[in-house]
């Protein structure tokens, strides 16, 4: 199954130092991969992988791999995961962005090659933009505004997704895709303005919650574990098309608001912003395809990836970590 080898497959994980690239190593090390995780810290933070501190099956490489990557070490696989991945880090970082999108795909997909190496790319339900069909299917071709504020993250996935089925049709490169919708828990950064920190975290601390536009826009929220169980059998199989993997439960970020006061047990009210351009209205992913091909489907009910995930924060603050 592996060219180098069967029982202990070697694994690199850009933005193995992110929220889902420290999982991802997490479950690859249960797996029996040695893993290589590297990352510029841009967005991520070194405390998401310290617990992996003199585990010799780990080894970590600080390099931005916008830059090209040389690695004298046999590879099975690459897991592309590196990018800014909030609307405030992309907005901050918009030119990082288009470059790990665009000149870090072309680069792990070179490493792919050159190493004869299966390859998964991280890409995301941003490349239907403010979906016109719903819930979206991986059939649905998008609805993205390529120069607007979100251009920037949206353009460069579909330019890696592009990018890798490039090499796979030229190349011969066993390439995945797949497609996340937005997922929560532990490691996220609390400053990083996606909403289940910024909930969260205005909850925890008293702080008005808030709610851009009037709240009515939707999200479906996956917990961490299920996303990469589906991407760990994404890696596994022999599908080369975009893969949906997210949780079709659907809720209105009013909804999303009142029930993060209700377990954090808050105080805080609703407090209402102006809508940033672009953002979606609606989303929600169809999984038939992740279903059908992988046996897949979440398992962890929001109830308990909520409170999960809202402990974890709870540390965080208690730490002295700043609030959004
Ligand atoms: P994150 O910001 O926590 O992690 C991204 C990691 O990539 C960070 O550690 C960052 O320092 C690193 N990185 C960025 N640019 C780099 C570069 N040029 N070189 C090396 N390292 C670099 O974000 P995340 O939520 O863990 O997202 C991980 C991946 O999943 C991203 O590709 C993102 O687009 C994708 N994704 C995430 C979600 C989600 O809900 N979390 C949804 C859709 C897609
Ligand atoms: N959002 C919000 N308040 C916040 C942060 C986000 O109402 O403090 C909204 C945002 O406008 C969007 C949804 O929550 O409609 C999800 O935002 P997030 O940044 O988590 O990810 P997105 O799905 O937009 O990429």
């Amino acid at each position: 199954m592996f060219k180098h080898s069967q029982a202990s497959p070697i694994s690199v994980v850009t933005g193995a130092a992110g929220f889902l690239g420290s999982h991802l190593t997490d479950r690859l090390l249960a797996e029996g991969h040695r893993v290589i995780g590297v990352d510029n810290f841009i967005t991520g933070n070194v405390a998401n992988i310290e617990h992996l501190a003199g585990n010799e099956s780990f080894r970590f490489i600080k390099h931005d791999v916008s830059n090209f990557i040389y690695l004298p070490d046999d590879v099975d696989c690459v897991f592309h995961f590196a990018s800014p991945a909030s609307p405030i880090d992309y907005l901050e970082y918009p030119i990082q962005t288009l470059k790990v999108g665009s000149l870090g795909t072309h680069n792990t997909l070179g490493l792919a090659k050159d190493k004869r190496a299966r390859y998964l790319i991280a890409s995301t339900s941003e490349c239907y933009g403010d979906p016109l069909e719903h819930p979206q299917k991986e059939s649905y071709w998008g609805n993205v505004n390529p120069v607007g504020p979100r251009g920037c993250y949206d353009e460069a996935k579909r330019f890696a997704e592009a990018m890798t089925m490039a090499y796979h049709r030229t190349h011969g490169v066993d390439t995945k895709i797949v497609r996340i919708f937005n997922t929560y828990g532990p490691r996220m950064r609390l400053r990083d303005g996606r909403v289940v920190p910024a909930f969260i975290g205005q909850a925890l601390t008293g702080k008005p919650l808030t709610i851009f536009g009037d709240g009515s826009q939707t999200r479906s929220f996956c917990y961490c574990s299920d996303l990469i169980d589906g991407i760990f059998r994404l890696s596994q199989s022999d599908f080369h098309e975009p893969v949906n993997i997210g949780n079709p439960h659907e809720m209105t970020i009013k909804q999303f608001g009142e029930a993060i006061i209700q377990h954090t047990g808050s105080s805080s009210k609703l407090e209402f912003r102006p809508l940033p351009q672009d953002d979606p209205k609606v989303r929600r992913p169809d999984i038939t395809r992740a279903k059908t091909l992988l046996g897949w489907e979440p398992r962890v009910a929001f109830a308990d990836g909520i409170v999960k995930t809202i402990e974890f924060f709870r540390g965080r603050v208690a730490a002295g970590d700043l609030v959004a």
